[in-house]
């Protein structure tokens, strides 16, 4: 389907967003949609203390640690990791580069050393930015690795001053490492003019957020400047434009493609506010949402099955919000149904896509949608899609199943150094493969029905498979293993589930009591190696063969299947 393209800029992500004076008359009637350019409004606030940064001081900070990590030598092009949870300094470390021209690479905090090392140094990350309570990890995850390091002078604590010198206080290791590094407010310099990026320079890369994509370890995706600057002039022309009187819920992980894009950069085109809180937290979110007065937030479906079921809602008034984004994760009808008849003056949207198309191809607008469904909606402007016959690459005959295939001015340039996993997932005409597979009804919406990658999502967050496989393989007690995902409709998340073949087979745990202690054990071994939302939630299986095809790949649609009848038959 061709959509009539929004003006698309050709212009660096901090340019976009901060146009330099000179500029800004033309620039803003095309680029941004604000009715007053008021740079005292806040743009950030800080939903546990109310501290907040106006939009004049979000640009003036941004330059000035741009124009300090310069000083320390940190140029345009290098890659600092941003390793914490939301906060009004990620805000800052994030802009400061983009401000620089440095490549920012934000990991999710709930990293374990070894996943938060393998992003750093496939990233081929020179500096950080770290939240104080994150540094045991940090500091570890370099340890692990003596040919990886970062000096201590190109780390940067996540922090105020003040906080800063509170730690110190306290004294103990956390006033050593504290004293040992800078926070982003000690770097701050005056603040110089980052220059405009020449024609051409906006095709360079601004983000590495990992996927792990159709297959394997998680891997850069390399997210341009006009990747990221078309998708904002696209969301700002779909489906429920969010707006200057907005105010707006930053609980998705800014580390994730879906909080950057949609509560990082998109409420700064309308000079909207956002209130960031580190998580999703019912008490928070409810306070947050009486206190600030919030009027739209996004979300994953696990958070709506949360709301639905809190007994604190009443206690709170949440009058103000009107309407609900709903993405990474599918959005059952049924959940829909159960939502709008508890909150009916929250209208709900849904949205579709991934890290690759940074992030959203589709959006439906569920409350003027004909038959919900659960469906992802419309393909938004910018993008085209096509639903195409995986054996055959031909495209399928409309309401038939087909892969689908995206192409727009969003989809990332590649993954980072790696070609052949880039390769893969791009078809001729500059296709690329999303590895879902949806049906398009007569009026334009599409649904997702199945995936052919091997991805797992709880609770909107990705799973590799191959990551746990490849861990379940080092367990002493383990020969073979398969790992998907099953759906619990409960919390409205798939839950990693893996199959396992013990060391001597079945046979060597005769007893049922044995095989549960196993599985057990395996369970909590996962556990002890894995970010939070990796664990082995939907189980572990004993069994004596993992089945697959003759090349060796698992077949886990079997494992599928058996997962379905299996949870038929509880
Ligand atoms: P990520 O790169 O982490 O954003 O994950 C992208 C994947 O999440 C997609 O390929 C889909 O499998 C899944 N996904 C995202 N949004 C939706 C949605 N609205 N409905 C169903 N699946 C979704």
């Amino acid at each position: 389907s061709e959509i009539p393209a929004p003006y698309l800029p050709r212009v660096s992500v901090f340019h976009y967003l901060f146009p330099f004076k000179k500029y800004k008359s033309k620039h803003r009637s095309r680029f941004l949609y604000y009715p007053d350019p008021n740079l005292e409004k806040p743009s950030f606030i800080d939903g546990l203390t109310g501290r907040f940064v106006t939009r004049g001081q979000v640009e003036e900070q941004a330059k000035q640690l741009a124009t300090g990590l310069k000083m320390k030598g940190i140029e345009r092009e290098q890659v600092g990791c941003i390793f914490g949870m939301n906060s009004l300094e990620w805000v800052n470390a994030n802009f400061g580069c983009q401000a620089l021209g440095a490549v920012v690479s934000p990991a999710n905090y709930a990293y374990t050393p070894d996943e938060l090392l393998h992003q750093m140094r496939d990233s081929t990350a020179s500096f950080a930015f770290v939240q104080p309570a994150l540094l045991p990890t940090f500091l570890k995850a370099i340890e692990l690795d003596p040919k990886y390091t970062i000096p201590d002078n190109r780390i940067f604590l996540l922090c105020t001053k003040s906080e800063k010198e509170a730690l110190i206080q306290k004294g103990g290791n956390e006033a050593e490492w504290m004293s040992r590094f800078l926070c982003s407010e000690e770097v701050w310099e005056k603040a110089g003019t980052p220059k405009r990026f020449q024609d051409g320079m906006e095709e360079r890369t601004a983000y590495l957020c990992y996927s792990s994509g159709t297959t394997g370890k998680g891997k850069g995706v390399e997210t341009s400047h006009h990747n990221m600057t078309s998708q904002v002039q696209a969301l700002n022309c779909s489906y429920e434009p969010i707006k200057y009187k907005d105010v707006i819920l930053a609980m998705l992980p800014f580390s994730h493609i879906y909080g950057l894009t949609v509560t990082l950069h998109h409420p700064l085109t309308v000079n909207g506010t956002v209130v960031i809180l580190p998580r999703f937290d019912e008490i928070a979110f409810l306070k947050a949402v009486e206190k600030f007065k919030v009027t739209w937030a996004l979300v994953v479906p696990p958070m709506l099955i949360a709301l639905i079921h809190s007994a604190n809602v009443a206690k709170y008034d949440i009058s103000s919000i009107r309407g609900f984004m709903s993405g990474a994760a599918p959005l059952s009808s049924d959940l829909i149904k159960v939502f709008e008849s508890k909150f009916s003056h929250i209208k709900l949207t849904q949205g579709y896509g991934l890290t690759e198309t940074t992030p959203v191809s589709h959006v439906m607008n569920l409350a003027e949608a004909p038959g919900r469904d659960g469906k992802i909606g419309r393909v938004i402007p910018t993008y085209q899609a096509r639903l195409v016959d995986q054996d055959t690459g031909k495209d399928v005959e409309k309401g038939e199943r087909g892969e689908l295939w995206l192409r727009g001015p969003s989809v990332m340039k590649g993954y980072w150094k790696n070609p052949s996993a880039t390769d893969g997932v791009f078809a001729k005409g500059g296709w690329f493969k999303t590895g879902d597979v949806a049906t398009i009804d007569n009026e334009g919406y599409f649904s997702i029905v199945d995936r052919v990658k091997e991805l797992i999502k709880y609770k909107g967050f990705q799973v590799p498979p191959a990551e746990l496989e490849a861990l379940l393989l080092t367990h002493p007690e383990v020969t073979d293993s398969g790992v998907i995902g099953i759906y619990s409709k409960d919390q409205a998340t798939e839950l990693p589930r893996a199959y396992v073949v013990p060391k001597g087979g079945l046979a060597a745990l005769p007893s049922a009591q044995a095989k549960e202690e196993f599985s057990r054990k395996v369970q909590e071994w996962v556990a002890e190696k894995v970010a939070n939302h990796k664990r082995l939630r939907g189980g572990v299986i004993l069994v004596d063969i993992i089945p697959k095809s003759p090349s060796g790949k698992i077949l886990r649609k079997d494992l599928r299947a058996r997962a379905v009848q299996e949870e038929e038959e509880k």
